[in-house]
């Protein structure tokens, strides 16, 4: 084995097998709707604070500021501005699928009209230069869906 710099040339790899874990896990009450409605409906649901009004998407039990207990469930558009986004280029594994994921993509928070949380999803890149932050993007959603995140295949820049 030559060295460069203290550095061998060889490079190891350690090859663990082919494993593979099954993994189911309830999404609980307001997972089980929100999830439904994306479905059945293509609709995407908030829920709204009875102390601040906050909508928060996806739908949760408590208010972090208030603390409150929350079951007044709105529907949001699927509209809404691009608040923050990354383009990733380097793939890893995505956690729905236990694959790698193609690059590059967009992964972005989306502050749907309606609710004032980010909800964060995937970003369609096909033209880089009109990603930017504040621009109008609208849910694109599967046409065969199962009841999970990936029912919105990701969001689209909207014409300005
Ligand atoms: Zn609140």
């Amino acid at each position: 084995m030559e060295e460069s710099g203290g550095l061998p040339q060889e490079r190891l790899v350690i090859h663990s097998g082919e494993a593979q874990q099954a993994f189911r896990y309830a999404v609980g009450r307001y997972g089980s709707r929100f999830f439904m409605e994306l479905r059945d409906h293509r609709r995407i649901l908030g829920i709204r604070c009875p102390g601040c009004r906050k909508v928060y998407v996806p739908p949760r039990q408590v208010c972090g500021p208030c603390f409150r207990r929350m079951d007044d469930l709105v529907e949001v558009a699927p509209t809404g501005i691009l608040t923050a986004f990354t383009i990733l280029r380097f793939s890893f594994l995505d956690p729905e699928t236990g694959k790698p994921k193609p690059v590059p993509y967009g992964y972005g928070f989306i502050r749907l009209d309606g609710a004032d949380n980010a909800f964060q999803h995937f970003i369609e890149i096909r033209d880089e230069g009109r990603i930017k932050i504040g621009v109008r993007v609208r849910a694109v959603f599967e046409e065969e869906r199962k009841g999970n995140l990936a029912d919105i295949r990701h969001f689209e820049v909207l014409e300005p």
